[in-house]
């Protein structure tokens, strides 16, 4: 057997690896072993390509691992938490830019032998040279935005939008300019430059609020970029891939848009989502909010039927994954069932609370979305509202002007108590006040999420 056709079927076999270790990932209880056959298939697509003849120098791959298994721990060793979505944005433009590097050096080498190029090559330096430049400047908005270094406004006027349909049409001309007349690299380089204005431009005009559904698509992107340079490079194991971080990528996008009960289009098109509408509220009357302490909190707990907690951005912030599961197996000892509710939108990135949530090892048969508690809301005696904010803020269901009008949220409101646990009155993600936190059936227990709910714990163990 030729060494081409051990290394066409190594593909096949890791292209089919990878199919079933996406499917896998569809359920908590599998996800470990999907995870673990995509990386076999992962390994074996790379062994593969280091067989293939193709390849010039290994010089070269053996620095490229080593500065980017540098770079790559350093990150993944100092990175907080919190800082989290920010690095998946960052990787995500990374991916986009290796990918475009590609392209641009397959396009320098054409240009630079003198040689024509192909239609068909063509096509595929023009496409993974736009989706990777576009990819990599966009990813950096989305960081910057996450960061707060970047304003969460979306930034958007008429001059802005004609600005970017003119780049857009003028990079697709140049692209049929250099396929089908002449490579001339004055013309690439520009193409590179408007394609790079193009990202800034597609991810500023998006608000601040609209964040999950932009990283998840910049995920898409940066698939469909690697597959790009996968026909490029005439490697069909990059292009499966890549063709599948493309589309699972695209069913994410279309879970966050579901989840903030948004269309795409309105997503990309309607600047909705700002952040500016600090101090927004539904009643600016006399609002009070009543506090509780640990050991009254552990009394409601302790003796409830039904009790579901509701993680959000501060359980990330106050690594309190594992204090949250400390306090649920004192109670579930105690006879009292309890579940923890997960939003698709809640955190800073998608799957941020799954990801914490299963740290703690917390029982998948314990997680539920809000369609499973919302229907029976009233029938849930505690809803234990561990650093979330905007998930559960009445106003998306009651006020339509709000900006998160129209967000499915988790009714805390609507069972029959509710403690919510922060270290203070202020605004979550969205930048809005919360009817939630003034309500007679709900209670403030102001303080940081893991010190509180050890305090908690404590107390229960005591009862
Ligand atoms: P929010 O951002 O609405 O609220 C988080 C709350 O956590 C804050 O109000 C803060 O209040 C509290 N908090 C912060 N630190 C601590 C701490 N140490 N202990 C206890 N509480 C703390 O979070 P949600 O999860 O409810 O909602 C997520 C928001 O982020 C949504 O608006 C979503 O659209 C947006 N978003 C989501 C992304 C995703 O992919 N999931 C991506 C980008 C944005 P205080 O300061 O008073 O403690």
């Amino acid at each position: 057997m030729s060494i081409s056709t051990v290394i066409a079927i190594t593909y096949l076999v890791s292209a089919a690896l990878f199919i079933l270790g996406l499917k896998r990932l569809s359920h908590p209880e599998t996800a470990p072993g999907g995870n673990r056959m995509a990386a076999v298939g992962m390994l074996l697509a790379v062994a593969a390509t280091l067989l293939d003849e193709k390849i010039l120098s290994f010089t070269w791959i053996v620095i490229g691992v080593l500065v980017g298994g540098l770079i790559g721990t350093v990150m993944a060793r100092t990175v907080k938490m919190t800082a989290m979505p920010e690095m998946v944005a960052v990787f995500n433009g990374f991916g986009g830019a290796a990918s475009g590097l590609v392209a641009v050096a397959e396009f320098l080498r054409i240009s630079g032998s003198g040689e024509t190029m192909a239609a068909d090559a063509g096509v595929s330096i023009m496409a993974g040279t736009i989706i990777g430049t576009v990819t990599f400047s966009g990813s950096l908005i989305a960081f910057g935005k996450l960061q707060g270094s970047v304003t969460g406004n979306p930034v958007q006027n008429a001059g802005l939008r004609l600005l970017a349909i003119a780049l857009g049409l003028g990079v697709l001309g140049a692209a049929g300019y250099l396929i089908m007349a002449e490579i001339d690299p004055r013309v690439y380089w520009g193409l590179v430059g408007a394609a790079l204005i193009l990202g800034v431009l597609f991810v500023i005009a998006i608000g601040g609020g609209d964040m999950p559904v932009v990283v998840a698509l910049l995920n898409s992107y940066s698939g469909l970029a690697a597959s790009a340079a996968g026909f490029v490079l005439g490697n069909n194991a990059l292009i499966i891939s890549g063709a599948l971080v493309g589309a699972s990528g695209l069913i994410l996008t279309s879970i966050m848009c579901r989840a903030m009960n948004r269309s795409l289009s309105n997503v990309l098109f309607s600047a909705f989502g700002s952040a500016t509408a600090a101090g927004s509220s539904a009643d600016d009357g006399d609002k009070v909010a009543t506090p509780i302490e640990a050991e009254d909190t552990a009394m409601i707990l302790a003796y409830a039927n039904q009790v579901v907690f509701v993680p959000g951005y501060g359980l990330a912030v106050a690594q309190a994954q594992h204090k949250i599961r400390e306090l649920a197996d004192l109670l579930t000892a105690r006879g009292v069932s309890v579940r923890y509710c997960v939003h698709p939108v809640a955190g800073r990135m998608p799957g941020h609370m799954n990801v914490l949530l299963a740290e703690a090892n917390v029982p998948y048969d314990q997680l539920c979305e809000p369609d499973d508690v919302n229907p029976d809301m009233e029938n849930i005696d505690v809803t234990v509202v561990v650093g979330a904010n905007d998930v559960v803020n009445p106003l998306a269901r009651d006020d339509a002007s709000s900006p998160i009008a129209g967000m499915p949220i988790i009714e805390c409101d609507r069972a029959k108590s509710c403690i919510v646990i922060k270290r203070s009155l202020s605004a979550g993600y969205a930048g809005i006040d919360n009817p939630l936190f003034y309500k007679s059936n709900n209670r403030m227990f102001f303080g940081d999420a893991a010190d509180a709910l050890g305090r908690i714990a404590e107390e229960v163990k005591e009862l």
